[in-house]
């Protein structure tokens, strides 16, 4: 695996493979890597001749007050994990390769979508991850690139973002990689304490328990829509039940737009992030 730290570096790799023919794919991380990443570098590898992984804490996604100092950092094995899943080029930049000194172009998605679920509490979030995904676009020139359905916000916005800035580049949407217990595989799972490890599983649970309701009802169509309400209700009582856990938000929008829904039709979404303690998880799941 080719190790990258500079912007150069990466463009004279990328132009050595596409002279030869080859596709490219990408995947963005911001490395401690587990296996909800290396399903997406497995992805990659399968889909694209050559896999390109980045592993880059990117300052410009979280806020004031959010853990971009205290984020894990193990680039040591990052580079194990995605070495044997076959990736063939890591890109590991320093913040100043990628935000140099004045630095002042961002890319933001100004409608509607970015202000819901963790856009209310996270506001600027999303223009961070735009620009920096821009820029990894700009840089690696991918024909494809994954993400996770995990941050299914994101994975919408990024979408969206591709369609309006006419990136041609296909995005593919992975399944979420979860825990035996159902939580979904995060970076911050590293910072719950037994106790708070063994509570996070309420996301899971109340997600499990909106799905037994949706089964009960027979699969929501135009004519006959699940009710968001009575899907909301059930969840938050199952996570209030928690004591370590405060919700964020429970919300049931449009998969698409991200707009809030009454009546959940097939491909909309249900999406939730939850205080355990200290740190902020979030799981989601698309009716
Ligand atoms: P991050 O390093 O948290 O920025 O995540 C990098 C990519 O991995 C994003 O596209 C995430 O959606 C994806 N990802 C994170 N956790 C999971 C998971 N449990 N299953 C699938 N994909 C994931």
């Amino acid at each position: 695996m080719i190790t990258a730290t500079t912007i150069e570096e990466v463009r004279n790799v990328i132009k050595k493979w596409k002279a030869e023919g080859l596709t490219v794919g990408l995947v963005p991380t911001m490395g401690a890597l587990h296996e909800g990443h290396a399903s997406l570098v497995e992805a990659a590898v399968a889909g694209c001749d050559r896999a390109v992984a980045s592993v880059f804490v990117n300052p410009t996604q979280f806020g004031e007050g959010e853990d971009l100092d205290s984020y894990p950092r193990d680039f040591a094995r990052d580079c194990e994990v995605l070495e044997a899943k076959g990736c063939d080029m890591v890109f590991h930049p320093a913040v100043e390769e990628m935000y140099p000194d004045g630095y002042g172009t961002y890319v933001n998605l100004e409608s509607e979508m970015t202000k819901q679920l963790c856009g209310k509490s996270r506001p600027g979030h999303f223009r961070g991850v735009c620009t920096v995904v821009s820029k990894l676009f700009n840089i690696v020139t991918p024909d494809r690139a994954y993400f996770g359905e995990k941050d299914a916000q994101q994975l919408a916005v990024i979408r969206r973002m591709v369609k309006d800035m006419n990136y041609g580049i296909e995005i593919v949407g992975c399944p979420t990689v979860r825990e035996a217990d159902g939580l979904a595989r995060s970076s911050r799972n590293s910072y719950l304490n037994e106790e708070e490890r063994a509570a996070a599983v309420v996301l899971y649970r109340s997600i499990s328990r909106a799905k037994e309701m949706l089964a009960a009802f027979g699969a929501p169509s135009a004519e006959d829509p699940a009710d968001a309400g009575a899907l909301k209700a059930a969840m938050t009582e199952i996570v209030s039940s928690e004591p370590l856990a405060r919700i964020d938000y429970i919300e049931a929008v449009d998969g698409e737009t991200l707009l809030p829904k009454e009546r959940l039709v097939s491909g909309d979404l249900v999406a939730m992030a939850v205080y355990i303690g200290k740190t902020r998880l979030i799981d989601n799941f698309t009716i």
